[in-house]
């Protein structure tokens, strides 16, 4: 299945980024879902509540944030969510815009503590 696999990646993460804080309690992890990326957003909340039943993680909530299929605009730079198919840029009618976003499966946060939130940059995980 594979939302379990993803499951299983976004578990492997969060063990791998917990090491930064010992002292920490992680309590919400969030992954960033594209709409183009294919998961089952409820079946994997599923899966995720399998792979940390019974370990040191199981009161980690799995937070899903949804992202949209978007294009850009090559003539005016408008970028723009894409609704029914239609990838014409709203803005100025032009009919050929280009992918811009919408295949994501990324780690987004975790949040440490309740009121500590960490973004996870490109240089690994950092306060917000
Ligand atoms: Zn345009």
């Amino acid at each position: 299945m594979h939302e379990m696999s993803i499951a299983n990646s976004v578990l492997e993460a969060l063990e791998k980024e917990a090491r930064r804080f010992p002292q920490g309690r992680i309590a919400k992890v969030g992954l960033r879902v594209g709409e183009l990326a294919g998961v089952d957003p409820g079946a994997l909340s599923f899966c995720w509540e399998a792979v940390v039943r019974g370990t040191n993680w199981e009161a980690v909530e799995l937070e899903i944030e949804y992202s949209p299929r978007r294009h850009r605009c090559e003539r005016c730079a408008r970028e723009f969510v894409v609704k029914d198919f239609d990838i014409a840029c709203p803005d100025c009618g032009e009919a050929h815009t280009v992918f811009a976003g919408g295949d994501e499966l990324d780690l987004a946060f975790l949040e440490v503590d309740e009121d500590e939130p960490y973004r996870v940059g490109k240089e690994g995980v950092e306060r917000k």
